[in-house]
C-alpha cells in the first residue's frame, strides 16, 4: 500500500470521535481509527455497548459515527409486518 495517507494524526480533539468506555447511543456503522498501527475500517456496531479499547493502541482508538440506523424491529413502520410474519 503506498497511498497510506495522513493517518497518523493526532486521535485527541475531534469531538464527534467516540472514546473507548463511551457507551454507544445510536447503532450503526462507525469507523474506527486506531493510532499508528491501522487503516481506519468499519465496524456495525448497536446501540448499548460500551465501546472497547484496542487491543494494539488502547486507549488512542477512536470510533466515529459513519452510518447510523435503526434495527428494523424497532421501527414504527415494519413493526407489525415483521410481528404478523412470524
Ligand atoms: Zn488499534
Amino acid at each position: 500500500m503506498s497511498d497510506a495517507g495522513p493517518f497518523l494524526s493526532s486521535p485527541t480533539g475531534d469531538s464527534s470521535r467516540l472514546r473507548p468506555g463511551t457507551v454507544v447511543q445510536v447503532s450503526g456503522i462507525y469507523r474506527v481509527h486506531h493510532y499508528a498501527h491501522r487503516m481506519p475500517h468499519n465496524v456495525s456496531i448497536k446501540a448499548g455497548l460500551r465501546l472497547p479499547r484496542c487491543r494494539r493502541c488502547g486507549d488512542a482508538v477512536r470510533f466515529a459515527p459513519l452510518i447510523t440506523a435503526e434495527p428494523i424491529g424497532s421501527d414504527v413502520d415494519f413493526q407489525e409486518e415483521l410481528r404478523s410474519a412470524v
